[in-house]
Order: C-alpha cells, then sequence, then structure tokens
C-alpha cells in the first residue's frame, strides 16, 4: 500500500525556521480635521461643517495602500456630535476610526500618550496642518488650513507608512 504523503507546508502551521510573522504590528494615521478633511477655500463653518469628498478620497487612497488604523487626534474628538459627523463621513468612503487620543495639553502630548499604550504600532504619520511642535518630524505630513489633505501629501504618508 502507498503511503499518503500528508505533510502538505500550508497545513499544520508556519515550517519552524520561517521567521515569525508580527500580526500584531499596526500602522496608524493620528488624524485631524479642519484643514484635512475640511479645507478653509470651500468650508465656512469648520467645526460644523461635513469633511470634503476630495480629501476623504486621498484619505482612503492612504489607507488603501498601507493598511493603517486611523486614530482622531482631531478636536472633533472631543464631542460626540462631531465625532459622528466624521464617523459617518468617513463611512461613505469606507472607512473607521478605531479610537480617539485622550485629552492632554497639547496634540503632541497626546499622540505620544496614545503610542506609548500601544508598543504594537510599527509606523504612523500625522496628517494635521499644524506643527506638532516638533517632536515628530518624520512622521508628520503637514496640510494646509486652506487647502486640506490634497494628493501630494497622501504620496508622501503612504511612502512613510509603506517604508
Ligand atoms: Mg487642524
Amino acid at each position: 500500500m502507498v503511503e499518503q504523503r500528508t505533510e502538505n507546508p500550508c497545513v499544520g502551521g508556519p515550517i519552524p525556521s520561517w521567521p515569525t510573522i508580527r500580526s500584531e504590528s499596526m500602522k496608524v494615521v493620528f488624524l485631524d480635521v479642519d484643514g484635512v478633511l475640511n479645507d478653509a477655500v470651500t468650508t465656512k463653518d469648520l467645526m460644523n461643517d461635513l469633511p470634503k469628498k476630495d480629501h476623504l478620497d486621498c484619505l482612503k487612497m492612504i489607507i488603501d495602500a498601507t493598511g493603517a488604523k486611523i486614530v482622531l487626534s482631531s478636536t472633533w474628538r472631543l464631542f460626540p456630535g462631531a465625532r459622528n459627523v466624521v464617523k459617518s463621513a468617513l463611512r461613505t468612503v469606507e472607512l473607521e476610526f478605531i479610537d480617539k487620543t485622550e485629552e492632554l495639553r497639547d496634540r503632541a502630548s497626546e499622540i505620544q500618550e496614545w503610542l506609548s499604550r500601544h508598543p504594537e504600532v510599527e509606523k504612523f504619520v500625522i496628517l494635521d496642518d499644524e506643527e506638532i511642535s516638533g517632536k515628530f518630524p518624520n512622521n508628520l505630513v503637514q496640510t494646509t488650513f486652506y487647502q486640506g489633505l490634497l494628493p501630494e501629501h497622501a504620496e508622501k504618508a503612504i511612502k512613510i507608512l509603506n517604508s
């Protein structure tokens, strides 16, 4: 009787010599809203107006290309109504945020605090129209309050996250 070959490398878990896959590693986008998903050119009332489709599409491009998770760092996170507006807007491009930063003395500290609780984060970018006090020079993708998130920012973010 011919013995059935049973050792299929796809069955029974990884071969011991394979490098361990760091399934817990993670990429994160810290997301500001005004000056990123909204812009001053088209938006009258920044804290209340809906995020703009063009900017949402650029964010979508970043997430699709990198698999990063979104963490809200914008002031919008602090108000349930505003948070829901962001949530609905993200849903229109099939995105969602997984968390928000705590409220501390400034945005850089808030981001640093969130990162300290998530050592699984391998790469991150901060999308913000404001300088984040120079603490994260290699992670900040700075947009402008006037124009918001543009394709060139998306490309830069993807480069950082996939580097
Ligand atoms: Mg802003």
